[in-house]
This record gives structure tokens, C-alpha cells and sequence, in this order.
């Protein structure tokens, strides 16, 4: 059983490398052009739950992972408040490239890269996906035929939805961009308290 996990963890951690190389080498987009390099994701292949933000900013341009800037602090301050760290976890964007001058990802942006995310999705196959801001909750609940339940996220944020992905059901969670919440301290405090909601979806048996 060990042995067989161990071969799982390694099958997956295969998949994603196959996925970033993919995209590395084969992508065309302008983004490639001022990008310093790609930033296709972090963290625990085998994880239960999965992170999505929307692109990389600076700091993840020059270390070519998601969230280690500003952001991903207050990111791993919220994962410490209910006892996780980020090597649990997964964290990638939607976009793997910076966009110049932090601007907001295209549609035509969005389109190109979001099959690489599912395909992430897919090998990962995580209980939990933590959708971070809007452009991240969007495609996500249209993704997975919940578009009709869309609303502004200062009404979805800390809403629990079920859907199914090709490996079985999931939970999708909207949450307040944390860069968003480093500043404002009313949606730190809901970001707080939906990270507590995230807790209990990771408990064996528990669902809200
Ligand atoms: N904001 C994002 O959406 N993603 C990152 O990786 C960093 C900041």
C-alpha cells in the first residue's frame, strides 16, 4: 500500500513536469516577451487541496514560482492560521507568465493558458480548489458548469460548491485575493474566517 502511494506521488509529480515542459516549450504568446521566465506551479503534487491565483506578479517573475512576493506572505500566514504549510499544498495561476506591469490577464490570455491549469487539476486531482480573486473564481465555477451561481465575490467568498473533475468530486471554495486583504482589514478578517471553512473541508468525513 505505501509502495503503491509512493508510485501514485510519482506518476503525478511526472504529470506536471510533462505539463510545464509542455507549456514551457511549445506556448506562443507576447507574454513571453517581457516575462522573465515561466511560473507554472508549486507545491505538493499529490495535494488535497489546490490554490489558484491569477498571474504571476514581480517577484514570482524572478523566482518562477507563484505567490513568494508580498501576497504569498500574507498567503502563508493565512495557510499557518489553520495549520498548514505550503509544501501541503498546491499553488499556481490561471496565466504562468507575468503580464507586463501587473496588469489583468486577458480573456485571450486566460483561454490560451486555462487548459494547462485543468490539465493540472487533473493530474493533481485535489478534494479542494481555493479559487484566489475574481478572475480565478470566474473560471473555475464556469469551468465546471457552476456559472450560473456566479456573483460578486464579496458574496460568493467562503461559499462551498460541489462539482465533479474527471477523477471524481470536488469542492470548490471562492476566496478574497490575498493581496487584496494584505491592506483591508475587513476582508483579512474574511479571509480569516473562510480559511476556517477550508479547514474543515480538509477534515476526513466533514463537509460543510
Ligand atoms: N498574484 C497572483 O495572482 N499570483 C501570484 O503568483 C502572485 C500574485
Amino acid at each position: 500500500m505505501f509502495l503503491y502511494s509512493i508510485i501514485i506521488v510519482m506518476e503525478k509529480v511526472r504529470g506536471l513536469k510533462k505539463i510545464h515542459e509542455k507549456w514551457f516549450e511549445r506556448c506562443k504568446c507576447d507574454l513571453k516577451k517581457t516575462a522573465t521566465q515561466p511560473v507554472p506551479g508549486d507545491g505538493n503534487a499529490d495535494a488535497k487541496i489546490v490554490f489558484i491565483g491569477e498571474a504571476p506578479g514581480k517577484s514570482e517573475d524572478e523566482q518562477g514560482k507563484p505567490f513568494v512576493g508580498a501576497a504569498g506572505k500574507f498567503l502563508a500566514e493565512m495557510l499557518e492560521s489553520i495549520g498548514l504549510k505550503r509544501e501541503e499544498i498546491y499553488i499556481t495561476n490561471i496565466v504562468k507568465y507575468r503580464p507586463p506591469n501587473n496588469r489583468d490577464p486577458k480573456p485571450d490570455e486566460i483561454a490560451l493558458y486555462s487548459p494547462f491549469l485543468i490539465r493540472q487539476i487533473n493530474v493533481i486531482q485535489p478534494k479542494v480548489i481555493a479559487t484566489l480573486g475574481r478572475f480565478s473564481m470566474v473560471f473555475i465555477m464556469e469551468q465546471f458548469g457552476l456559472g450560473d451561481e456566479l456573483k460578486p465575490i464579496s458574496k460568493m467568498h467562503g461559499m462551498v460548491f460541489d462539482a465533479k473533475t474527471d477523477s471524481g468530486n470536488v469542492k470548490i471554495l471562492p476566496l478574497y485575493h490575498p493581496a487584496v486583504s494584505v491592506y483591508n482589514p475587513n476582508t483579512k478578517k474574511d479571509l480569516l474566517a473562510d480559511f476556517q471553512t477550508l479547514k474543515k473541508l480538509l477534515i476526513p468525513g466533514m463537509s460543510t
